[in-house]
C-alpha cells in the first residue's frame, strides 16, 4: 500500500487516536429497537464521572450512528417529536449535520471537581456545552454528536423589576441593572441527560426497576430501556432546565463571594399570565430583585428554572385540580390544599428534587449565602449533595397574592420553613376565591354531537 491510498490513510488516523471511524447508517431505515441484537453492536464506550472527557466519551443519541450509539432516547427533550414531523412534512433532511462552528458558550463554564463525581451530576451532561472542544476529534472524523447545553446573554426586562426601582428598592448602576429597568444576564439552556445508575441511586430503587417503570409507564416507549441494559445514558422525553445568571459566573465557586440562588419549577399560569393562584412569579421575580443586589454587591445571583410544570404532573393535571380544590364541599380551603393533588393525580408531587441540585454542581456552586425558597425538599435536597446554604430566605408576604393564601397556608404547616407559624385552625380558617362554579352536571354523550350545518 502506498501512502496516498486513502484506505491508509483511514485506517491510520484509527490507530492513532484509537477513535473508530464512524459507522454511518443510512437515515430511512428502520431499526427495530425491542430485539437487543438488532442494532447498536459498537457503541463509543462511556464512563460516566470520569475527569477526562475523552476518557468519559461523548454522548452519542443522534440516528446517524445506529451502531455506535451509546444513548437511549433522542436529543431536544420533549421537541424531538416536532423533527420527526419535520422530517415528514419534507421540510427537514434527516441527513442535516449542525453547523456549530459559531455556537461556542459566551463565556466560560467550568471544569470543576463536582464534573467528576456521578453522586453530584447525573442528570445532565457537564461537557454538553464544550463538545466542539471536547470531541473535536470525533466530530472531524464525521460524527453527529449534538450540544446538549448552549450558554449565552440577554437583556431581561420586567416589570417588577421596575416597580422595585420606582419603590427605591433597586437603583441602576448600568452594568447589571440599566436605567431603563432591563438587567443583563448570563445564561444557559439545559437538556437533560441520565446517567442511568446513579439516578436509581438516588431515588433508593434498582437499576432494573427504575427502567422498567419509565418503560411501562410511557407505554414501552423505549424498549432499549429493557432490552439494552448496557447502555447507561438516557436523553428523556421531558423539559430541560434553563440557568439565569445575574454578575459575574467566575465567582460562582468562591465561597467568600456572595451568592444569591432560587430553584424555580415552571408555572406557566403564574409565571408568564400572572394567575393569582399560587406564589410562583412573585417568589421568582423576588428572587430576580435578590439576584440583582448581590450581583451589585459584587456577587452573584442564580435563577434555575426547571421545566417541571404543576409539580411535573402537567398543566392538564393542575387545572383539573384547581376544579376539584374549587368545588369541593366547603370551598378551596389551606386544610384540603394537598389532598385534592392526591385525589386527582394519586400523587401530591412527582418533581422528586432528587435530580434538581445537579445544575448547582454544574456552575461549581458549594455554598449559597442567600436561598430563596421555603421549601424544604429542595433545602434537604441541595445540603444533601454538600452544598452549604446559610441564609433561607421567604416570600416576604406583602408579594403573597390574596387567592394564594391557601397555597401558603398549607406549604407553611406541612413544614415548608418560614417565620410564621400555621395553627390547625388557620388551615381551617384559610379559604381560597370563591367561583362559584357549578357542580358537575353529567350529560350524555349524545349532547355533544356537532351539528352538520
Ligand atoms: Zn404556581
Amino acid at each position: 500500500m502506498s501512502s496516498t491510498d486513502p484506505k491508509a490513510k483511514k485506517q491510520k488516523t484509527e490507530e492513532d487516536d484509537g477513535i473508530p471511524l464512524p459507522d454511518l447508517s443510512p437515515v430511512d431505515f428502520i431499526n427495530l429497537t425491542s430485539h437487543s441484537d438488532a442494532f447498536g453492536v459498537d457503541p463509543i464506550p462511556v464512563s460516566w464521572g470520569h475527569p477526562n472527557p475523552m476518557v468519559r466519551g461523548p454522548v452519542i443519541c443522534t440516528i446517524r450512528h445506529a451502531a455506535q450509539r451509546n444513548a437511549i432516547g433522542a436529543h431536544q427533550g420533549s421537541y424531538c417529536v416536532y423533527t420527526g414531523l419535520a422530517v415528514a412534512a419534507g421540510k427537514l433532511n434527516p441527513e442535516h449535520m449542525p453547523d456549530l462552528k459559531l455556537t461556542s458558550p459566551v463565556f466560560d463554564i467550568g471544569p470543576f471537581p463536582s464534573w467528576a463525581d456521578p453522586k453530584k451530576i447525573a442528570s445532565i451532561d457537564p461537557f454538553g456545552h464544550v463538545v466542539t472542544d471536547c470531541y473535536r476529534s470525533y466530530l472531524d472524523k464525521g460524527y453527529d454528536i449534538r450540544p446538549t447545553i448552549a450558554v449565552t446573554k440577554a437583556h431581561i426586562d420586567l416589570p417588577e423589576t421596575r416597580e422595585a426601582m420606582a419603590a427605591g428598592r433597586l437603583k441602576a448602576d448600568g452594568v447589571v441593572l440599566l436605567e431603563t429597568g432591563q438587567s443583563i444576564v448570563s445564561k444557559a439552556a439545559i437538556e437533560p441527560v441520565w446517567y442511568l445508575p446513579e439516578v436509581a441511586r438516588r431515588f433508593g430503587c434498582s437499576e432494573a426497576k427504575l427502567r422498567q417503570s419509565i418503560f411501562r409507564m410511557t407505554n414501552g416507549m423505549y424498549p432499549e430501556l429493557i432490552t439494552r441494559p448496557d447502555l447507561k445514558i438516557f436523553l428523556p422525553p421531558i423539559g430541560g432546565l434553563t440557568i439565569y445568571i445575574w454578575g459575574d459566573p467566575d465567582t460562582i465557586p468562591d465561597e467568600d463571594i456572595p451568592l444569591t440562588c432560587r430553584v424555580h419549577d415552571e408555572c406557566n399560569g403564574s409565571d408568564v399570565f400572572g394567575s393569582d393562584i399560587c406564589t410562583c412569579r412573585p417568589y421568582m421575580t423576588h428572587a430576580i430583585e435578590e439576584c440583582i443586589k448581590t450581583a451589585q454587591a459584587g456577587g452573584c445571583g442564580i435563577v434555575v428554572y426547571f421545566r417541571k410544570e404543576g409539580r411535573s404532573l402537567g398543566e392538564v393535571t393542575k387545572y383539573l385540580v384547581y376544579n376539584t380544590r374549587k368545588r369541593q364541599e366547603g370551598g378551596d380551603s389551606a386544610e384540603k390544599y394537598f389532598n385534592c393533588t392526591e385525589q386527582v393525580a394519586g400523587v401530591q408531587d412527582t418533581r422528586f428534587q432528587a435530580l434538581m441540585p445537579d445544575p448547582l454542581h454544574f456552575l461549581g456552586v458549594t455554598k449559597i449565602h442567600n436561598f430563596i425558597s421555603m421549601s424544604d425538599m429542595k433545602y434537604n435536597a441541595i445540603v444533601n449533595t454538600g452544598i452549604k446554604i446559610e441564609n433561607r430566605i421567604e416570600i416576604p408576604p406583602e408579594l403573597v397574592p390574596a387567592d394564594a393564601q391557601v397555597e401558603i397556608t398549607a406549604k407553611v404547616f406541612h413544614g415548608y420553613n418560614s417565620s410564621s407559624t400555621v395553627t390547625t385552625q388557620d388551615m381551617k380558617d384559610t379559604k381560597g376565591r370563591e367561583y362559584a362554579y357549578e357542580q358537575p352536571k353529567e350529560k350524555q354523550a349524545g349532547e355533544y354531537i356537532v351539528e352538520d350545518k
